[in-house]
């Protein structure tokens, strides 16, 4: 769950146009988004991705897919977004046990590896939110920072993309305090 998490974050981050710890963000072109989006999968998947016709494209397809599951106006429509997504890609889940691992669930959905790694990305979300709760995604909270945050933490209390993020937002509630 936590590497979809990771994988899910890094993908609408880098893909979506914004602001990003204080600054502007403009995405880089598709084919660079999956270029450092790869970069973070094992080689397999990877590969796989990549033999993908036109995968750059479809890659920020789905990262703004997704990304509209973090800004939807409240929780219903974002998980009905989000229901959407894991229905678009049939996701699957089946065991697999990877070399030398114990049997674990995966949800890659069918079709190309794109579908599949949508799947994969839908089904972690939507576990976190059933086995964590609500409430437990979101788009950081620090000023000019609008990138998205998946929260794993026991006691739920992420409310920021990075901890450069909950630094300055320390920072600028202890100013706020002293003025
Ligand atoms: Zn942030």
């Amino acid at each position: 769950m936590r590497r979809q998490a990771d994988l899910l974050a890094t993908l609408v981050n880098l893909a979506a146009p914004g602001r990003s710890q204080g600054s502007p963000y403009t995405p880089p072109p598709a084919g660079e988004v999956m270029a450092l989006f790869t970069a973070e999968l094992s080689g397999h998947h990877a590969t796989a991705l990549r033999a993908v016709p036109h995968a750059a494209a479809g890659l920020t397809d789905l990262a703004a897919d997704f990304r509209e599951v973090f800004t939807a106006p409240d929780l219903a429509a974002s998980v009905e977004l989000l229901n959407a997504l894991i229905a678009r890609c049939h996701a699957l889940p089946y065991l697999t046990r990877d070399t030398g691992q114990p049997y674990h669930l995966h949800f890659h959905g069918a079709g190309d590896a794109v579908a599949a790694l949508g799947g994969e990305l839908a089904t972690g979300l939507a576990l976190v939110v059933d086995s964590l709760g609500e409430d437990r995604f979101g788009l950081c909270q620090a000023h000019a920072c609008d990138r998205v945050y998946i929260d794993l933490t026991r006691n739920g209390s992420r409310r920021f993309c990075s901890t450069g993020c909950s630094s300055r937002a320390k920072t600028a509630a202890y100013r706020a305090r002293r003025a």
